[in-house]
Protein backbone atom coordinates (compact mmCIF):
# COMPACT_ATOMS: atom_id res chain seq x y z
CA UNK A 1 0.00 0.00 0.00
CA UNK A 2 2.53 2.93 -0.99
CA UNK A 3 -0.27 5.78 -0.15
CA UNK A 4 -0.92 4.03 3.53
CA UNK A 5 -0.07 6.62 6.19
CA UNK A 6 0.09 5.25 9.95
CA UNK A 7 -0.40 7.37 13.37
CA UNK A 8 1.33 6.42 16.69
CA UNK A 9 -0.81 3.43 18.12
CA UNK A 10 -3.65 5.35 20.05
CA UNK A 11 -5.20 3.03 22.91
CA UNK A 12 -7.43 5.73 24.09
CA UNK A 13 -9.37 5.72 20.13
CA UNK A 14 -8.71 2.19 19.26
CA UNK A 15 -10.63 1.34 22.44
CA UNK A 16 -13.37 3.74 21.24
CA UNK A 17 -13.05 5.76 24.91
CA UNK A 18 -12.27 8.86 23.66
CA UNK A 19 -16.45 8.35 22.48
CA UNK A 20 -16.85 8.27 26.66
CA UNK A 21 -14.64 11.48 27.29
CA UNK A 22 -11.78 9.29 28.39
CA UNK A 23 -8.18 8.97 28.13
CA UNK A 24 -6.15 6.14 29.03
CA UNK A 25 -3.44 6.49 31.27
CA UNK A 26 -2.56 2.19 31.94
CA UNK A 27 -3.13 -1.29 31.20
CA UNK A 28 -2.98 -4.50 32.67
CA UNK A 29 -3.64 -7.10 29.93
CA UNK A 30 -3.85 -11.19 30.79
CA UNK A 31 -5.10 -13.91 28.46
CA UNK A 32 -8.59 -13.86 30.17
CA UNK A 33 -9.22 -10.20 30.37
CA UNK A 34 -7.67 -6.63 29.52
CA UNK A 35 -8.13 -3.63 31.98
CA UNK A 36 -7.69 -0.20 30.70
CA UNK A 37 -7.12 2.73 33.44
CA UNK A 38 -8.42 5.77 32.68
CA UNK A 39 -9.03 9.06 33.80
CA UNK A 40 -11.40 12.10 32.59
CA UNK A 41 -10.13 13.52 29.51
CA UNK A 42 -11.28 16.82 30.54
CA UNK A 43 -10.48 18.14 34.08
CA UNK A 44 -13.42 20.08 36.07
CA UNK A 45 -11.68 21.70 38.56
CA UNK A 46 -14.08 24.67 38.82
CA UNK A 47 -16.46 24.97 42.22
CA UNK A 48 -20.29 24.15 41.25
CA UNK A 49 -21.17 26.74 43.95
CA UNK A 50 -19.04 29.73 43.98
CA UNK A 51 -17.00 29.45 40.92
CA UNK A 52 -13.54 29.11 42.11
CA UNK A 53 -10.72 27.04 40.78
CA UNK A 54 -9.40 24.12 43.19
CA UNK A 55 -7.04 21.44 43.24
CA UNK A 56 -7.40 18.01 43.34
CA UNK A 57 -7.61 15.81 46.58
CA UNK A 58 -7.29 12.70 45.22
CA UNK A 59 -9.03 10.12 43.03
CA UNK A 60 -11.73 7.13 43.97
CA UNK A 61 -12.45 4.33 41.05
CA UNK A 62 -15.38 3.08 38.99
CA UNK A 63 -15.24 -0.48 37.45
CA UNK A 64 -16.87 -0.29 34.07
CA UNK A 65 -17.31 -3.35 31.86
CA UNK A 66 -16.57 -1.98 28.17
CA UNK A 67 -16.85 -3.80 24.96
CA UNK A 68 -14.36 -6.94 24.67
CA UNK A 69 -11.24 -5.91 22.45
CA UNK A 70 -9.11 -8.82 21.20
CA UNK A 71 -11.71 -11.46 22.67
CA UNK A 72 -10.76 -10.62 26.58
CA UNK A 73 -13.43 -9.05 28.18
CA UNK A 74 -12.40 -5.29 28.95
CA UNK A 75 -12.82 -3.66 32.13
CA UNK A 76 -12.49 0.73 32.18
CA UNK A 77 -11.08 1.30 35.53
CA UNK A 78 -11.77 4.55 35.39
CA UNK A 79 -10.23 7.08 38.11
CA UNK A 80 -12.35 10.20 39.02
CA UNK A 81 -10.49 13.10 40.72
CA UNK A 82 -12.39 14.59 44.16
CA UNK A 83 -12.08 18.36 44.72
CA UNK A 84 -12.99 20.55 47.43
CA UNK A 85 -13.16 24.51 47.13
CA UNK A 86 -10.71 26.03 48.73
CA UNK A 87 -13.06 29.40 48.67
CA UNK A 88 -16.11 27.90 49.73
CA UNK A 89 -15.35 24.66 51.38
CA UNK A 90 -17.91 22.47 48.54
CA UNK A 91 -17.28 19.13 47.75
CA UNK A 92 -17.76 17.24 44.34
CA UNK A 93 -16.26 15.20 42.07
CA UNK A 94 -15.74 14.93 38.51
CA UNK A 95 -19.28 13.76 36.36
CA UNK A 96 -18.93 10.79 34.45
CA UNK A 97 -21.93 10.71 32.72
CA UNK A 98 -20.57 10.54 29.27
CA UNK A 99 -18.69 7.54 30.04
CA UNK A 100 -21.68 5.29 31.52
CA UNK A 101 -25.36 6.31 33.68
CA UNK A 102 -25.55 6.82 37.05
CA UNK A 103 -24.71 4.02 38.53
CA UNK A 104 -24.50 1.56 35.63
CA UNK A 105 -21.87 -1.58 35.68
CA UNK A 106 -21.41 -1.23 32.02
CA UNK A 107 -19.79 2.17 29.94
CA UNK A 108 -21.76 3.31 27.28
CA UNK A 109 -19.72 1.27 24.65
CA UNK A 110 -20.52 -1.78 26.53
CA UNK A 111 -24.14 -1.40 26.76
CA UNK A 112 -24.73 -0.45 22.90
CA UNK A 113 -22.14 -3.66 21.83
CA UNK A 114 -24.29 -5.85 24.01
CA UNK A 115 -27.67 -4.48 22.12
CA UNK A 116 -25.89 -5.06 18.97
CA UNK A 117 -24.63 -8.25 19.91
CA UNK A 118 -28.30 -9.39 20.83
CA UNK A 119 -30.40 -8.26 18.14
CA UNK A 120 -27.61 -7.83 15.37
CA UNK A 121 -25.52 -11.12 15.89
CA UNK A 122 -27.61 -13.58 17.81
CA UNK A 123 -26.02 -13.88 21.10
CA UNK A 124 -27.40 -15.14 23.82
CA UNK A 125 -27.50 -13.09 27.06
CA UNK A 126 -25.34 -15.50 28.38
CA UNK A 127 -22.29 -15.26 26.15
CA UNK A 128 -23.05 -11.23 25.96
CA UNK A 129 -21.94 -11.72 29.95
CA UNK A 130 -19.45 -13.90 29.04
CA UNK A 131 -18.19 -10.93 26.68
CA UNK A 132 -18.45 -8.15 29.52
CA UNK A 133 -17.48 -10.49 31.94
CA UNK A 134 -20.11 -9.69 34.32
CA UNK A 135 -23.01 -11.48 35.55
CA UNK A 136 -26.02 -12.73 33.60
CA UNK A 137 -28.24 -10.21 35.49
CA UNK A 138 -26.16 -7.51 34.82
CA UNK A 139 -25.69 -8.08 31.19
CA UNK A 140 -29.89 -8.63 31.03
CA UNK A 141 -30.51 -5.20 32.60
CA UNK A 142 -28.17 -3.75 30.64
CA UNK A 143 -29.49 -4.79 27.26
CA UNK A 144 -33.05 -3.99 28.54
CA UNK A 145 -32.03 -0.37 29.65
CA UNK A 146 -30.64 0.31 26.69
CA UNK A 147 -33.33 -1.03 24.37
CA UNK A 148 -35.50 1.05 26.88
CA UNK A 149 -33.62 4.11 26.03
CA UNK A 150 -33.13 3.66 21.97
CA UNK A 151 -36.77 2.21 21.50
CA UNK A 152 -39.47 3.42 23.75
CA UNK A 153 -38.44 6.63 24.60
CA UNK A 154 -38.48 7.48 21.20
CA UNK A 155 -41.54 7.93 20.52
CA UNK A 156 -41.29 8.84 16.42
CA UNK A 157 -39.56 5.53 16.22
CA UNK A 158 -42.21 4.09 14.05
CA UNK A 159 -42.80 7.21 11.69
CA UNK A 160 -41.16 6.54 8.69
CA UNK A 161 -41.04 3.06 8.47
CA UNK A 162 -42.29 1.28 5.05
CA UNK A 163 -39.89 -1.98 5.42
CA UNK A 164 -39.59 -4.01 8.44
CA UNK A 165 -37.87 -7.41 9.34
CA UNK A 166 -39.02 -9.87 11.70
CA UNK A 167 -37.16 -12.66 13.11
CA UNK A 168 -37.00 -14.59 16.44
CA UNK A 169 -34.10 -14.74 18.71
CA UNK A 170 -33.28 -16.99 21.51
CA UNK A 171 -32.91 -14.90 24.74
CA UNK A 172 -32.00 -17.67 27.41
CA UNK A 173 -31.84 -20.87 27.92
CA UNK A 174 -33.97 -22.41 31.15
CA UNK A 175 -34.64 -25.84 32.34
CA UNK A 176 -37.72 -25.77 30.84
CA UNK A 177 -36.90 -25.32 27.32
CA UNK A 178 -35.62 -21.90 25.76
CA UNK A 179 -37.07 -18.60 25.66
CA UNK A 180 -37.46 -16.76 22.34
CA UNK A 181 -38.11 -13.22 21.84
CA UNK A 182 -39.73 -12.09 17.84
CA UNK A 183 -37.10 -8.74 17.02
CA UNK A 184 -38.62 -6.12 14.74
CA UNK A 185 -36.59 -4.14 12.81
CA UNK A 186 -36.94 -1.37 10.57
CA UNK A 187 -35.36 -1.95 7.19
CA UNK A 188 -36.26 1.27 5.56
CA UNK A 189 -32.82 2.91 6.03
CA UNK A 190 -31.25 -0.03 4.76
CA UNK A 191 -33.56 -0.52 1.60
CA UNK A 192 -33.02 3.33 1.01
CA UNK A 193 -29.13 3.57 1.66
CA UNK A 194 -29.86 6.17 3.77
CA UNK A 195 -28.77 4.03 7.08
CA UNK A 196 -28.18 0.83 9.14
CA UNK A 197 -31.23 -0.40 10.04
CA UNK A 198 -32.96 0.32 13.27
CA UNK A 199 -34.52 -1.87 16.06
CA UNK A 200 -37.64 -1.57 16.40
CA UNK A 201 -39.20 -3.73 18.87
CA UNK A 202 -38.67 -6.77 21.35
CA UNK A 203 -41.83 -8.84 21.91
CA UNK A 204 -42.28 -11.84 24.02
CA UNK A 205 -42.20 -15.26 22.27
CA UNK A 206 -42.01 -15.99 19.00
CA UNK A 207 -45.23 -17.27 17.49
CA UNK A 208 -47.93 -16.00 15.04
CA UNK A 209 -49.99 -14.83 17.80
CA UNK A 210 -46.89 -12.58 19.28
CA UNK A 211 -46.59 -10.93 15.93
CA UNK A 212 -49.72 -10.59 15.08
CA UNK A 213 -50.66 -9.02 18.19
CA UNK A 214 -47.93 -6.60 17.74
CA UNK A 215 -48.93 -5.82 14.09
CA UNK A 216 -53.03 -5.48 15.40
CA UNK A 217 -51.56 -2.56 18.21
CA UNK A 218 -50.46 -0.26 15.48
CA UNK A 219 -53.10 2.22 13.54
CA UNK A 220 -54.60 0.88 10.40
CA UNK A 221 -52.98 3.99 8.54
CA UNK A 222 -49.18 2.93 10.17
CA UNK A 223 -49.81 -0.58 8.51
CA UNK A 224 -51.11 0.91 5.12
CA UNK A 225 -47.52 2.26 4.78
CA UNK A 226 -45.66 -0.92 5.05
CA UNK A 227 -44.72 -2.11 1.71
CA UNK A 228 -42.17 -4.73 2.96
CA UNK A 229 -42.08 -7.27 4.84
CA UNK A 230 -38.66 -9.42 5.33
CA UNK A 231 -38.34 -12.69 7.48
CA UNK A 232 -36.59 -15.73 7.66
CA UNK A 233 -39.01 -18.25 6.50
CA UNK A 234 -41.21 -18.87 9.57
CA UNK A 235 -44.37 -19.71 8.37
CA UNK A 236 -46.13 -17.85 11.48
CA UNK A 237 -44.55 -14.80 10.47
CA UNK A 238 -46.07 -15.00 7.20
CA UNK A 239 -49.23 -16.05 7.96
CA UNK A 240 -49.61 -12.98 10.17
CA UNK A 241 -48.09 -10.87 8.09
CA UNK A 242 -50.65 -11.62 5.25
CA UNK A 243 -53.26 -11.16 7.02
CA UNK A 244 -52.17 -7.96 9.17
CA UNK A 245 -50.30 -6.13 6.25
CA UNK A 246 -52.11 -7.38 3.17
CA UNK A 247 -50.78 -4.87 0.85
CA UNK A 248 -47.08 -5.43 1.72
CA UNK A 249 -44.82 -7.82 0.06
CA UNK A 250 -43.24 -10.71 2.19
CA UNK A 251 -39.34 -11.44 1.05
CA UNK A 252 -36.93 -13.46 2.31
CA UNK A 253 -34.64 -11.36 4.74
CA UNK A 254 -31.61 -10.98 3.52
CA UNK A 255 -30.03 -11.64 6.97
CA UNK A 256 -31.14 -14.89 6.38
CA UNK A 257 -29.65 -14.98 2.89
CA UNK A 258 -26.53 -14.22 3.96
CA UNK A 259 -25.91 -15.95 6.90
CA UNK A 260 -27.16 -19.10 4.95
CA UNK A 261 -24.56 -18.12 2.55
CA UNK A 262 -22.05 -18.05 5.81
CA UNK A 263 -23.30 -21.42 7.07
CA UNK A 264 -22.23 -23.30 3.80
CA UNK A 265 -19.40 -21.39 3.72
CA UNK A 266 -18.26 -22.55 7.35
CA UNK A 267 -19.09 -26.08 6.18
CA UNK A 268 -16.87 -26.67 3.60
CA UNK A 269 -13.78 -28.55 5.13
CA UNK A 270 -10.99 -25.74 3.87
CA UNK A 271 -12.90 -22.93 5.44
CA UNK A 272 -13.03 -24.79 9.13
CA UNK A 273 -9.47 -24.56 10.99
CA UNK A 274 -9.62 -27.93 13.82
CA UNK A 275 -8.05 -25.85 16.24
CA UNK A 276 -9.26 -22.94 17.50
CA UNK A 277 -11.90 -21.62 15.85
CA UNK A 278 -12.66 -18.61 18.15
CA UNK A 279 -9.15 -17.51 16.96
CA UNK A 280 -10.68 -16.49 13.34
CA UNK A 281 -13.72 -14.79 15.04
CA UNK A 282 -13.75 -11.38 14.98
CA UNK A 283 -12.58 -8.67 16.99
CA UNK A 284 -14.72 -7.87 20.07
CA UNK A 285 -15.92 -11.70 20.10
CA UNK A 286 -15.61 -13.64 23.44
CA UNK A 287 -13.93 -17.08 23.78
CA UNK A 288 -16.33 -19.91 23.36
CA UNK A 289 -15.31 -21.45 26.70
CA UNK A 290 -16.26 -18.63 28.75
CA UNK A 291 -20.27 -19.54 28.13
CA UNK A 292 -21.94 -21.47 30.68
CA UNK A 293 -24.19 -22.47 27.55
CA UNK A 294 -22.28 -23.92 24.82
CA UNK A 295 -24.54 -22.96 21.50
CA UNK A 296 -25.19 -26.32 20.67
CA UNK A 297 -27.06 -27.32 24.08
CA UNK A 298 -30.19 -26.59 22.68
CA UNK A 299 -29.68 -29.09 19.43
CA UNK A 300 -30.78 -32.20 18.84
CA UNK A 301 -28.31 -34.70 17.84
CA UNK A 302 -29.51 -35.71 14.75
CA UNK A 303 -30.27 -32.24 13.77
CA UNK A 304 -27.61 -30.09 11.53
CA UNK A 305 -25.22 -27.36 13.36
CA UNK A 306 -27.30 -23.96 14.13
CA UNK A 307 -25.19 -21.50 13.04
CA UNK A 308 -22.66 -20.79 15.63
CA UNK A 309 -22.29 -17.72 17.59
CA UNK A 310 -18.58 -17.92 16.71
CA UNK A 311 -18.25 -17.61 12.94
CA UNK A 312 -15.31 -17.19 10.67
CA UNK A 313 -14.11 -13.67 9.60
CA UNK A 314 -15.79 -14.54 5.94
CA UNK A 315 -18.88 -15.02 7.21
CA UNK A 316 -19.45 -12.24 9.77
CA UNK A 317 -18.01 -9.44 7.08
CA UNK A 318 -20.75 -10.79 5.15
CA UNK A 319 -23.69 -10.67 7.22
CA UNK A 320 -22.20 -7.28 7.61
CA UNK A 321 -24.57 -6.50 4.53
CA UNK A 322 -27.70 -7.46 6.37
CA UNK A 323 -30.51 -5.29 5.98
CA UNK A 324 -29.69 -4.46 1.97
CA UNK A 325 -32.23 -5.39 0.02
CA UNK A 326 -30.37 -4.39 -3.08
CA UNK A 327 -28.23 -7.49 -2.64
CA UNK A 328 -31.04 -10.27 -3.25
CA UNK A 329 -31.73 -11.38 -6.59
CA UNK A 330 -35.11 -10.31 -8.14
CA UNK A 331 -36.55 -12.72 -8.75
CA UNK A 332 -35.64 -14.89 -5.41
CA UNK A 333 -37.37 -12.14 -3.15
CA UNK A 334 -40.63 -13.70 -2.45
CA UNK A 335 -41.33 -16.37 0.12
CA UNK A 336 -42.57 -19.63 -1.14
CA UNK A 337 -45.71 -20.81 -0.75
CA UNK A 338 -46.44 -22.35 2.42
CA UNK A 339 -45.95 -26.26 2.00
CA UNK A 340 -49.18 -28.31 3.13
CA UNK A 341 -47.16 -30.12 5.68
CA UNK A 342 -46.08 -26.82 7.39
CA UNK A 343 -49.39 -24.77 6.51
CA UNK A 344 -51.10 -26.13 9.93
CA UNK A 345 -48.10 -25.64 12.22
CA UNK A 346 -47.17 -22.48 12.97
CA UNK A 347 -44.94 -22.97 16.43
CA UNK A 348 -41.76 -22.42 16.43
CA UNK A 349 -41.41 -26.20 15.47
CA UNK A 350 -42.51 -25.70 12.01
CA UNK A 351 -39.78 -23.02 11.76
CA UNK A 352 -37.16 -25.07 13.19
CA UNK A 353 -38.07 -27.39 10.44
CA UNK A 354 -37.33 -24.71 7.67
CA UNK A 355 -34.24 -23.83 9.54
CA UNK A 356 -32.96 -27.30 9.05
CA UNK A 357 -33.86 -27.86 5.51
CA UNK A 358 -32.95 -24.17 4.37
CA UNK A 359 -29.06 -24.83 5.06
CA UNK A 360 -29.04 -27.67 2.79
CA UNK A 361 -30.58 -25.98 -0.14
CA UNK A 362 -28.47 -23.21 -0.09
CA UNK A 363 -25.27 -25.47 0.10
CA UNK A 364 -26.16 -27.21 -2.99
CA UNK A 365 -26.78 -23.81 -4.57
CA UNK A 366 -23.79 -22.69 -3.60
CA UNK A 367 -21.78 -25.95 -4.35
CA UNK A 368 -20.72 -26.51 -1.13
CA UNK A 369 -21.66 -29.71 -0.70
CA UNK A 370 -24.64 -32.25 -1.77
CA UNK A 371 -27.47 -32.50 0.15
CA UNK A 372 -30.93 -33.87 0.78
CA UNK A 373 -34.04 -32.16 0.85
CA UNK A 374 -34.97 -31.72 -2.16
CA UNK A 375 -38.50 -31.20 -1.89
CA UNK A 376 -37.18 -27.73 -0.68
CA UNK A 377 -35.69 -26.89 -3.86
CA UNK A 378 -38.39 -24.62 -5.20
CA UNK A 379 -38.56 -22.35 -1.87
CA UNK A 380 -35.31 -19.84 -2.30
CA UNK A 381 -33.70 -19.29 -5.29
CA UNK A 382 -30.25 -17.91 -4.34
ZN1 LIG B 1 -16.43 27.21 46.04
Amino acid sequence: MPNATFDSPDLTTFARLDELGLVAVGQRLSAERAVLECRLAEEDPWCRACGARSTSRGTITRRLAHQPFGHRPTTLLVRIRRYRCDHCGNRWREDTTAAAPERAKLSRGGMRWALEALVIDHLTIARIAAGLGVAWHTANDAVLAEGQQLLIDDPARFDAVRVIGVDEHLWRHTRRGDKYVTVIIDLTPARDKTGPARLLDMIPGRSKAAFKAWLKAHPKAWKDRIEVVAMDGFTGYKTAAGEALPGAVAVMDPFHVVRLAGDALERLPTTRPAAAPQAQGPQGRPPLQDSPHPPHRHQAADRPPMPAPQQPVRAREARCGRGDLGDLPGDGRRLPRTRPGESQSEDGEAHHRAEQARPGRLARAGQARPNTDETGSSQMRV
